[in-house]
């Protein structure tokens, strides 16, 4: 056998062995318990991964190629270390966009390969040639639209779905003239219908974008990450790498299947997600996040702790705020001194609580809190009525009872964590301060309702303090 033959033989076990790993790292990724050991299949797939592809590459490294990894590897490090857990939805988006820039890039030098260039010029069949336009299609949508929902996560742009009266009809226009320069390129081969049919995938990609906004982003999300799943595929297509086909279509329907689960719990359509804001009525009111509208109770830490040490059931809901504030590990401080006390105490997860999905679990496990007591919102909804306290620590959009029963809300129909059931609700934020989706939360005046004022992680230890000292 010839050395490059030994290389591909070498290379295609190796692919196997990472895809294999891959897989183990997904279903590892399913659950607290066992996601360490998934992240670690994963790292490791993917450095045989990386290290059976430069094999591919020459008997010689290409210094090009290490120089670039090795930026790579060193501007990945520094994000991961410097990135907080709130920004990580904004990273993962902008993450995205890197796939899809990559694909176009990829689909382009293919097309423009100089003919003399033996390792880069392929004579373009119309099979590659359709694979190309696919390739650089799907890249160019998921690159445009995950920077828009980079700049709606960041707050750079307004995070309110842009509803164009016509918005249908552009839609299909689009994709219509997409079909006919794909018809085009694939019988022609020529570089200016496929530029025609990037920029019309580029628009696509800001408009389907832009018709999502407030509380349904994470399915956005989500949803963009299944689309740099599929991106990645059709660019293993085109470069013929059976690990890239693999990795894309895991990527591709795990993401699909996360968006529709969110879809199902926060009762949205998944094809008003796909085709941006299809059966969405424009927003009922424009400009700035909505005013409080009423009076509010208030409790201080004392009060709290007294009224924790005479319950027998609690239920703390914690929110984005948690995660701003750091203040798990004072939280699963007051559930510790709780539970000694012999108040049994639950944690209530929304699917979309925090920023990122699961954002709520990984913070909790990361302050050791037991898996056994955090339990999903289909799990502890219908318990709220025997439940003494609710401890709503940083949350908003997700205890909203205007999603039940306030149809001209934004985020009506949403399923929320039901808290005001119970004997009394404390809600502890700094300010009367709407969420993440603008709009005001009725649950803040009910009479059953008291507001604890404050930095999540000072209040809480307030509260630790005081049950401490009684
Ligand atoms: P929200 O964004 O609705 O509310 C968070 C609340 O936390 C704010 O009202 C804020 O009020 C309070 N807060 C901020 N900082 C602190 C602090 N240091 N201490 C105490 N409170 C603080 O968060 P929820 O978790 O309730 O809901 C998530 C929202 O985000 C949903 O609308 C969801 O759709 C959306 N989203 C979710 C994603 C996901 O994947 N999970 C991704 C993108 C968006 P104040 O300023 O008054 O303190």
């Amino acid at each position: 056998m010839d050395p490059l033959s030994r290389a591909h033989a070498l290379a295609t076990t190796a692919y196997l062995v990472a895809a294999v790993l891959f897989i183990l790292s997904l279903r590892g990724l399913s659950s607290p318990e066992t996601a360490r050991r998934g992240n670690l299949y994963g790292i490791i797939g993917m450095a045989i991964a990386i290290l059976a592809t430069l094999t591919l590459t020459g008997p010689q490294p290409n210094p090009l190629l290490i120089g670039s990894i090795a930026a790579g590897a060193a501007i990945g490090t520094v994000m991961a270390t410097r990135v907080g857990m709130t920004q990580m939805p904004e990273l993962v988006a902008l993450l995205h966009s890197f796939v899809g820039v990559a694909a176009v890039m990829v689909g382009y030098s293919l097309q423009l390969a100089d003919p003399g260039d033996e390792r880069m010029f392929e004579a373009l069949t119309t099979k590659t040639l359709v694979e190309v336009f696919v390739d650089v299609w799907i890249g160019a949508v998921t690159f445009t639209g995950s920077v828009l929902a980079f700049l709606k996560l960041r707050g750079s742009v307004s995070g309110r779905p842009t509803l164009l009266p016509a918005r249908h009809f552009l839609n299909l226009a689009m994709v219509v003239g997409s079909i006919v320069f794909a018809v085009l390129y694939v019988r022609d081969g020529q570089t200016w219908t496929l530029a025609a049919g990037t920029a019309i995938a580029c628009v696509l990609g800001v408009h389907l974008v832009a018709a999502i906004g407030g509380a349904d982003m994470p399915v956005v999300v989500s949803m963009l990450n299944s689309y740099s799943g599929w991106t990645a595929a059709a660019a293993g297509f085109m470069l013929a790498n059976d690990l890239l086909i693999v990795t894309g279509a895991l990527v591709g329907s795990s993401g699909a299947i996360l968006s529709y689960i969110m879809c199902r719990a926060m009762n949205r359509s998944i094809w008003n997600v796909i085709f941006g804001g299809f059966g969405a009525e424009p927003p009922k009111s424009s400009g700035g996040p909505a005013q409080p509208q009423g009076d509010v109770q208030d409790i201080d830490h004392q009060t709290l702790a007294t009224k924790l040490l005479e319950s027998k059931s609690v239920i703390i809901v914690p929110g984005y705020g948690m995660a701003v504030a750091r203040a798990q590990h004072a939280v699963r401080e007051l559930t510790e001194i709780l539970r000694v006390k012999g108040v049994t105490v639950r944690f209530a997860i929304h699917p979309v609580a925090g920023r990122l999905p699961g954002h709520m679990n990984v913070l909790l496990a990361e302050a050791n809190v037991p898996y056994d007591i955090v339990l999903e919102m289909d799990e502890i909804n219908s318990d709220f009525p025997t439940t003494d306290v609710s401890i709503v620590i940083g949350a908003n959009d997700i205890v909203n009872p205007g999603a039940e029963d306030d149809a001209s809300s934004p985020i009506y129909g949403m399923p929320v964590l039901q808290v005001w059931k119970s004997k009394l609700v404390v809600v502890n934020k700094r300010s009367r301060a709407t969420g993440y989706a603008g709009v005001d939360n009725p649950l803040f005046y009910k009479p059953v309702t008291r507001m604890l004022f404050g930095d999540a992680k000072d209040a809480v230890e307030k509260v630790v303090t005081a049950l401490r000292a009684g």
